[in-house]
């Protein structure tokens, strides 16, 4: 028998060197709840840190409605943002600039970047969006791998 760890909807697992949490299918992503200093109680957000203890970032799984918009606009003060979008479509406006986002679109907004959106379509828009301090990137890929050339053992499928 061999001895994976598995996290439920919504449960953290924590080993030696990580930290597993487990989102939820997308659908579900719209049942996430949080309190949000200006909107109040929001639907369809989910922060992450703290379930798996990042830190170099934030990074949240979202689920907008069908038809909804972000009710404002934000900035950052040193943090640049990705959006991920992977299920939906939708708009950004970004300093005013309106792009069209859909499956497979990913944007990276300055911190300075005025940003709002909103899903103009009937069904559920789902991104994830990470949060780093701009410029904090000292080496990336291969620059920090460290190739391990060990064999590896996985249990028969
Ligand atoms: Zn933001």
């Amino acid at each position: 028998m061999s001895d994976t760890k598995i996290a439920a909807a919504n449960e953290t697992k924590r080993g030696t060197n990580y930290s597993l949490y487990n989102g939820g299918s997308l659908q579900d992503w719209s049942q996430h709840k949080m309190e949000h200093p200006v909107r109040g109680k929001v639907r369809g957000k989910h922060f992450l840190k703290d379930h798996l203890d990042f830190t170099g970032c934030e990074i949240s799984i979202n689920s907008l409605p069908a038809g909804v918009a972000v009710p404002f606009s934000h900035q950052h003060k040193e943090n640049e943002e990705v959006y991920i979008f992977i299920q939906g479509q939708g708009q950004m406006q970004i300093d005013h600039e309106i792009i069209d986002v859909s499956e497979g679109s990913i944007v990276r907004i300055a911190p300075n970047g005025l940003r709002t959106w909103r899903n103009n379509s009937a069904e559920p828009l789902v991104y994830i969006v990470i949060q780093v301090r701009e410029n904090s990137l000292r080496q990336h890929t291969f620059e920090d791998g460290i190739p391990n050339m060990d064999p590896i053992d996985w249990p028969a499928i």
